[in-house]
């Protein structure tokens, strides 16, 4: 049997254990949201500081020029490459996670109407991110097309002579389920389709490898594994062979050729440049980079392979752990136990109490999160393990409150059942 000490031995033995170091976590608190909001990085809030009283403060409008604003979306967007298996240049930082979707899946369309207009359906999966169901069903809207909704092992069988793009979220966010990039793009290019990739819950927390798995379009988020802030700007990539051949749909003057000419008509920039629209938001993009370094500080410890390592090492652990100390408490396992399958946060989920008891958590300062079930879906109790700053003995801790609550019956407090706002 484990024992606390085995896992203070685990991290005294963990490379990656110095990574800690460069975030603020606050006392008393076992953080397991890092799928929803990455943690503050140390080196945020005086850069933060710098942009606003010096770049902005002192040299004002100068700094699109001196301080290289302009070329901030990219800059960031080169150092997110790396992670994800693009080149510096395919990818850039901009707009939100919904809105990048909504501009690769216009130009995956328009791409499909010019090469294979009889293919007219969006294939994704039900249980996608509502968003990304929500843009899908309103771009499928404006073209006349049909948006299908599968099971995720129905996903290679739909794959048909119809379908114009396949659309899907590599780490699922519900289930922590993982799909097979690179057996799904090549299933969808067999079959004619584009295949989109939205890596929310995969930057930064799993290897990906954009351009070895041949993908068409890639999408994710800042806010999450890479640490950029609430509300942090997304990143959105496009494979070369595509990037040039059309517009993406909402072409502002910041996508344009030569921006500073002013002129009356559009003339998209080369390559990615163009899948930025408006003025880039500064303040947040020097705090998305910031959050991206933290990442990219893995690199000389071994990278992604090394933070997957871990992070496989943590989630098994966890599920070790919540099987050995909490069971008969009626706890079932929603992500997958295979690695290959598995992303970097597991799910339980429980008949009854689900939201009491991430509360009661969360009263105890272990910070999870809950997503209500459906007819078809269950309850989920979601833990993300963050390998840059989360420890072994934070899981083993983690797990022992988990115990606590369900033994004592002190989700079932009346203050551990209202809700709030944001869950
Ligand atoms: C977190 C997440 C988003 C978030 O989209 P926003 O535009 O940032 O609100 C979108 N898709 C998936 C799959 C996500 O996990």
């Amino acid at each position: 049997m484990l024992t606390r000490q085995d896992c203070e031995a685990r991290d005294r033995a963990d490379p990656l254990a110095p990574l800690r170091e460069q975030f603020v976590l606050p006392e008393g608190v076992i953080y397991l949201d890092g799928n929803s909001l990455g943690v503050l990085p140390r080196a945020t809030p005086a850069r933060i500081r710098e942009v606003v009283e010096c770049e902005w403060g002192q040299d004002l409008i100068r700094s699109w020029n001196t301080a290289g604003w302009i070329h901030l979306p990219h800059r960031v967007g080169a150092k997110i490459a790396r992670l994800v298996g693009a080149e510096a240049g395919e990818l850039t930082a901009a707009d939100s996670t919904s809105v990048n979707l909504y501009k690769v899946l216009v130009a995956a369309s328009r791409l499909a109407q010019a090469d294979a207009p009889e293919r007219r359906v969006i294939l994704s999966e039900r249980s996608n991110f509502p968003t990304d169901l929500y843009i899908a069903q309103s771009v499928a809207q404006e073209l006349g097309w049909a948006l299908e909704l599968v099971e995720a092992d129905e996903i290679e069988a739909r794959l048909g002579p119809d379908v114009a793009v396949l659309m899907l979220t590599h780490v699922n966010y519900r289930t922590g389920r993982m799909h097979d990039m690179a057996v799904l793009t090549r299933r969808a290019h067999e079959a004619g389709a584009l295949a989109i990739w939205d890596l929310a819950h995969s930057a930064g927390a799993v290897p990906v490898d954009l351009k070895g798995c041949d993908a068409d379009f890639a999408i994710g988020c800042g806010y999450k594994y890479l640490n950029g802030g609430p509300g942090a700007p997304a990143f959105v990539w496009v494979h070369p062979r595509h990037a040039d051949r059309f517009w993406q749909p909402l072409a502002g003057w910041m996508g344009h050729a030569s921006p500073f000419e002013f002129t009356p008509d559009y003339k998209p920039a080369a390559g990615i440049a163009r899948y930025l629209c408006g003025t880039p938001p500064i303040l947040s993009m020097a705090a998305l980079e910031c959050g991206v370094d933290t990442v990219l500080a893995a690199e000389p410890l071994g990278g992604m392979a090394a933070l997957r390592e871990k992070s496989l090492a943590l989630t098994q652990l966890f599920m070790d752990l919540v099987e050995e100390r909490c069971a008969g408490h009626g706890l079932a396992l929603v992500s997958p136990r295979e690695d290959a399958l598995r992303g970097s946060q597991v799910c339980l989920t429980r008949e009854e109490g689900g939201y009491a008891i991430v509360q009661a958590l969360i009263a105890r300062g272990v910070i999870g999160d809950f997503r209500a079930g459906d007819a078809r879906m269950p309850d989920i109790l979601r833990f993300g393990f963050t390998p840059l700053y989360c420890r072994h003995v934070d899981v083993w801790d983690a797990v022992e409150h988990l115990r606590a609550v369900l033994e004592s019956g002190e989700w079932r407090r009346p203050e551990f059942n209202q809700r709030h706002a944001v869950t």
